[in-house]
């Protein structure tokens, strides 16, 4: 079995549909494809679901009729057999229905999750229409009916892999299987999602539950990029990437990747290869377990990051006192990314302001806590960089012009993060890349 995610630009028009259906049926190998929502839909439904919290049916309304009218232009260039624009349309009609129906319920979290899964269930199914139109056999798997997340909206990975394998049970004959990406049911058994990008989590989900030969992320870039193809001029596909540096590269900003999609197919050794659906002879990047060289391979950045700094003078010989301040955060579930401390303060950076407030009231028994926001995390990922000849000199050298905040190694060998003030990143970006990789 391998696994094809294809992502929101790759089936975005319909000659890009029609592309992806030349890729999957090129080989014969059994496969499961997981699509994203089309280029835009998600984001479409997100301001819907917004307006319609914010009780502007209005506006909502337009927004509907707007994203269904792109839906039907679509569908028209996707298909030429009348019978297949009937279904296609008929697919529309329910999906687009629904949502006119939602208008007019009162507002919930829950409902929300529902606007946002129609984008995956939508493409899915136009897609599969498209299938059928060049006879191309396949099953439609509905992922509703397998990929699931716990009350801390992590996966559960041992229920996905029984549900999903007595699910290919079925179809014991078949070899191409479609299905969602990104939606999900939650422990009350709702519709959810696996967060924003959660397409490429649902890939390296399937494949580690069918132990796949191959997780391949098709999207609409030649592979992981040694720097931020949107930010700086000129960037350059990395060819391989160990698991632990592509993951590290994905959390700390790396769009191409969903920040936590590597660990299932880490855990079960699935290669995971980054492919162009544009160019689809690129090598792009493999990600798998081969020991990694040493030395630079990329940076990425995390914009919106808050720190915090608490300083103390009882911190002196106080043993306790740093479980004290992560229990205040572990209360609030809100992760820590960078530390870094002194004998009379410690800076913590998070990425999620929704329990701020708490968590500051909380710390001010410890200290004076000063809260410092726009912020951004840079990570320069590699193996062994600190080990590795000139790097941090060549680092800190290209730096000079930019006040670094807080500096953190050691946690992984892999990885040196500098939190800058985010007015700082694009600078930062140009000079690591001129620095360290020679690229202007
Ligand atoms: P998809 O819709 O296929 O999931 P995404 O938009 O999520 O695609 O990810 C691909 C985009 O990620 C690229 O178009 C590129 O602009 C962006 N990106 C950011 N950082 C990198 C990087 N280091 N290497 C490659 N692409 C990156
Ligand atoms: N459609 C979802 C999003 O835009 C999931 C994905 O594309 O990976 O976030
Ligand atoms: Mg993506």
């Amino acid at each position: 079995m391998k696994v094809m995610k294809f992502g929101g630009t790759s089936v975005g028009k319909p000659e890009r549909m029609h592309q992806v259906s030349q890729l999957i049926t090129k080989d014969k190998e059994r496969k499961i494809v997981v699509l994203s929502a089309l280029s835009g839909t998600t984001n479409a439904l997100v301001t819907i679901g917004h307006s319609i919290a914010a009780g502007d049916r209005e506006a909502a309304k337009k927004q509907i009729d707007d994203l269904q009218s792109h839906y039907e232009s679509f569908v028209q260039d996707l298909v030429k057999k009348d019978e297949n624009r009937a279904k296609a349309n008929q697919i529309l009609k329910e999906h687009f229905e629904f949502l006119n129906i939602i208008l007019r319920i009162s507002f919930s979290e829950a409902l929300s999750k529902d606007i946002l899964a129609q984008g995956e269930l939508l493409s899915t199914k136009l897609f599969s229409v498209y299938l059928d139109e060049q006879n191309v056999e396949h099953v439609l798997l509905p992922a509703l009916e397998f990929m699931s997340i716990d009350v801390h909206d992590e996966p559960q990975i041992s229920a996905i892999r029984s549900k999903l394998n007595q699910l290919l049970l079925k179809f014991k004959d078949e070899g191409l299987f479609i299905t969602q990406g990104y939606i999900c049911r939650n422990a009350r058994g709702e519709v959810d999602n696996l967060k924003r990008g959660g397409s490429d989590y649902t890939a390296s989900l399937v494949a580690a539950a069918t132990q796949s030969t191959v997780c391949e992320i098709w999207t609409d870039i030649d592979g992981m990029h040694n720097n931020d193809p949107r930010i700086v001029g000129r960037t350059i596909p990395v060819e391989q990437l160990s698991f632990d540096e592509a993951a590290e590269l994905a959390y700390f900003g790396a769009k191409i990747l969903h920040p936590t999609c590597i660990w299932p197919a880490q855990q079960q050794n699935v290669p995971v290869k980054l492919l162009n659906t544009m160019q689809p002879d690129s090598p792009g990047t493999v990600i798998n377990q081969s020991t990694p060289v040493s030395g630079v391979k990329a940076v990425a950045a995390k914009d919106g990051i808050i720190a915090i700094n608490i300083k103390s003078s009882r911190m002196l010989l106080a043993y306790g006192f740093l479980r004290k301040i992560f229990e205040v955060f572990e209360k609030y579930k809100t992760s820590i990314d960078m530390i870094t401390t002194s004998e009379v303060a410690v800076s913590v950076t998070i990425d999620n302001a929704s329990n701020l407030k708490n968590i500051l009231k909380e710390l001010e028994p410890f200290g004076t806590v000063e809260v410092e926001e726009n912020h951004t995390i840079v990570s320069v990922v590699g193996n062994e960089i600190a080990q590795t000849k000139n790097v941090l000199s060549k680092l800190f050298e290209a730096l000079a012009p930019i006040p670094v905040r807080m500096v953190s190694y050691g946690g992984s060998k892999h990885n040196v993060s500098l939190l800058i003030s985010s007015s700082y990143k694009t600078k930062t970006l140009q000079l690591l890349n001129k620095g360290l990789f020679g690229l202007e």
